[in-house]
């Protein structure tokens, strides 16, 4: 077929069964993962599209809430920082800041937010919440601090079991995101993890959060695209 000539009427019909069966597959993940993530403590949503996230994030963030967040490419794309800042919510944010000691003060000032905002790495079937920081600052707002910490991850972050979710941090995750910002480790040039030693090492902290923890608010928003990396 010639690039560019229109889609025979056959494959549209593959596509749209190929669709048909994806989106089978993957209800039954998320549900089990929903199903899995309650038991744990934790709060735990469903939305189709970034666009509806967006909309149950703000309602579930009251105006005056001072907000912290982590950097994740998955907030971006739903764009739920942006309509935040434009509604009037006060921002923590370290973004475009020059190097130097503000931004640890302002990450230890996300600590004590009203709302922290996150992705995740990785999010095992059966409940469990895997991050990998190099500051370790987006993992300890997770655990304690903010009164409330909302989760935000497409369900290309699903995986079966924890090993596949540690694997996923470090051959997945850690060389786009040491890509993406640009830092100098060996993963960010080949695509593979060597367990390296660089200043930069964007691992330094695996967490994994087993269940919501004591006196804590947490909620994870599963949004039905692949969303961050
Ligand atoms: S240990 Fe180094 S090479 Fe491996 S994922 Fe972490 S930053 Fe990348």
């Amino acid at each position: 077929m010639k690039a560019g000539a229109p889609t025979p009427r056959s494959l549209v019909g593959v596509h749209e069964r190929v669709k048909e069966i994806r989106d089978w597959y993957n209800s039954g993940r998320v549900e089990r993962t929903l199903v899995a993530l309650k038991n744990r403590g934790f709060g735990a949503e469903y939305v189709r599209t970034s666009e509806e996230a967006k909309k149950t994030i703000l309602e579930m963030i009251p105006v005056n809430a001072t907000i912290g967040f982590g950097g994740s490419l998955t907030l971006l794309q739903v764009g739920v920082l942006q309509a935040l800042r434009d509604r009037g919510n006060p921002m923590i944010t370290t973004v475009g800041a020059p190097p130097g000691p503000q931004i640890i003060e302002e990450r230890r000032r996300a600590l004590t937010s009203d709302v922290f905002l996150t992705g995740c790495n990785a999010i095992v079937e059966d409940g469990r919440l895997v991050n990998m920081d190099g500051t370790a600052n987006r993992v300890a707002s997770l655990v304690f601090g903010p009164k409330r910490v909302i989760v935000v991850a497409g369900i290309n972050k699903i995986v079966p079991d924890l090993d596949s979710a540690l694997w996923r941090v470090k051959h997945v995750a850690a060389p786009m995101n040491a890509k993406r910002l640009g830092y100098k480790t060996p993963c960010a040039e080949t695509g593979v993890c060597s367990d390296c030693s660089s200043p930069e090492r964007i691992c330094n902290v695996i967490s994994i959060v087993e269940r919501r923890p004591s006196m804590s608010d947490i909620t994870v928003v599963l949004i039905g695209e692949d969303l961050g990396l």
